[in-house]
């Protein structure tokens, strides 16, 4: 079967709402005018999903896993590897990676700056590349600076466990020692105290932090690792469906996520005009990849944001732009692709965080069987024909309705 179609994954991160008061009980996609997500839902199949399982609330790491069709309760350790591959750091199955802050302690190790005064690059690049490649026993560490005070820690050698405690105290007392969570993760947690000294004997005497004390700064002498978790043997996307795949996002996470799982992640540009050019440069450039390649999922953050800011007026207005996003790709579907409007979990307003709610669903393409759904939002897709379907299940359907799915049976 060679007439395999194309699929774009349009996700809008923690778009899904439940009824907010100061909306007469109603929810911001409910309220917001969308005449373009509308039309997807009146002219495709909708229905609502539960990314991970129902009632579990799902972070943005677990649940683009599961819309790209990984088992997060297999894959996911924790976030530090996902982080790392967010700054371009793609560790081997087995190496065992960290989120990392930059930080001031005290000579007793007790930490005074969280952030090191907010320090940034080129500090945090010289910082960074004096510890990078330390030798722990047979243990090697690879750091990389990453957004802000932030940077990213990758341990590489035998028998290494993610099952470790946090150097951070995410606190302004003493730093903790990290401790196995479970016997295997002894060597580990080993590696990591090691890491954590050494790193900070080299810190504490670097030009860059003489400077810095010279010009009144405070020094940023330690580095703190915490979220450990292990890189996962995972098939890349390419081997598992047979596919090419691109992912856009301007989250580093999510493009840590896109890049663990094999696809190709793409830094837009582009599209320039409009009231918001980020979205639509977002909806150009997938528009564009779609061109090359057979699968291209996009995330636009915004509604996430205007959520955990717990502002539903601005959360009706991000909608609204994303309307006009809607509108791009609609205005320039390829022949025959199927497009999906989802979001990769809720995140309701008056909660300020994400919610196991299940979030809507529409699937398009030009010979989707409609239903009666002719809007766009929570209460409307539940009854579509699509039902109610688990993060997991997506990637199957989408296969199959881009005919590229293996026949079961003779
Ligand atoms: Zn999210
Ligand atoms: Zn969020």
């Amino acid at each position: 079967m060679d007439d395999g179609r194309k699929v774009l994954v349009v996700v809008m991160d923690g778009l899904g709402d439940r009824a907010v008061k100061s909306l007469g009980q109603r929810t911001p996609l409910q309220c917001a005018n969308k005449p373009n997500l509308d039309w997807f839902a009146a002219n495709g199949t909708s229905g609502i999903m539960d990314v991970i399982s129902p009632g579990v609330r799902p972070g943005s790491d677990t649940s683009h896993l599961a819309l790209l069709g990984y088992d997060p309760f297999e894959v996911y350790t924790g976030r530090g590897p996902f982080e790392a591959a967010g700054v371009g750091l793609v560790g081997k199955p087995g190496d065992v990676a960290f989120r990392c802050n930059f930080a001031t302690v005290d000579s007793d190790m007790n930490v005074i700056d969280r952030r090191a005064g907010r320090i940034k690059t080129p500090d945090t690049t010289m910082l960074a590349s004096a510890i990078n490649g330390m030798q722990l026993g047979n243990i090697t560490a690879t750091v990389r600076e990453a957004t802000e005070h932030r940077a990213v820690l990758i341990l590489e050698g035998p028998d290494l466990s993610p099952y470790v405690s946090d150097v951070d105290p995410h606190a302004l007392s003493s730093i903790q020692s990290s401790e196995p969570l479970r016997p295997e993760a002894l060597v580990t947690a080993q590696a990591v105290n090691e890491f954590v000294h050494k790193a900070h004997e080299i810190l504490r005497d670097h030009p860059v932090n003489r400077r810095r004390i010279e010009e009144g700064l405070v020094p940023a002498n330690a580095l703190l690792p915490r979220g450990a978790g292990v890189f996962p043997n995972i098939q890349s996307f390419q081997e598992r469906y047979g596919i090419s795949a691109s992912g856009v996002a301007g989250v580093s996470l999510i493009r840590g996520i896109c890049r663990v799982c094999g696809l190709e992640v793409i830094e837009e540009t582009g599209c320039t005009g409009g009231t918001d050019t980020d979205m639509d440069a977002k909806a150009c450039a997938a528009l564009r990849e779609l061109e090359r390649k057979d699968f291209v999922l996009m995330n636009v953050k915004a509604t996430d944001v205007n959520s955990h800011d717990g502002d539903p007026r601005s959360k009706i207005e991000s909608i609204e732009r994303l309307d006009s996003m809607a509108k791009i790709i609609k205005d320039s579907i390829p022949e025959g692709a199927i497009v999906v409007l989802t979001a990769d979990h809720c995140t309701p307003v008056e909660l300020g965080d994400h919610s196991g709610d299940p979030v809507p669903l529409t699937i398009y393409s030009d010979d989707s069987i409609k239903d009666d759904v002719t809007s766009f939002d929570e209460i409307s897709c539940a009854r579509g024909a699509l039902g109610r379907i688990r993060g997991v299940n997506l990637m199957p359907i989408l296969l199959d309705k881009a005919n590229r799915s293996e026949k079961f049976g003779a």
